[in-house]
């Protein structure tokens, strides 16, 4: 078999990155540590296109996932 590109295994992991906007704080998540976000918090806050939040660990602010 040959492979013609290469897959992205990291899009794959149930580990995602999380930056905080407020105190720069970027942190990993696990599975059972963020939420998928409500579509009436994507438009309140402005997050296009952002499927999971989580609390940030330093400041407790919730925190839209880090687009790769
Ligand atoms: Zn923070």
């Amino acid at each position: 078999m040959k492979i013609i590109q290469h897959g992205d295994l990291s899009r794959l992991s149930l580990v995602k990155r999380f930056r905080c906007a407020l105190c720069g704080c970027v942190f990993e998540a696990s599975e059972f540590e963020y939420l998928p976000t409500p579509s009436a918090w994507k438009n309140t806050y402005n997050m296009p296109g952002t499927d999971f939040m989580a609390k940030c660990p330093e400041c407790g602010s919730f925190v839209s996932e880090e687009n790769r």
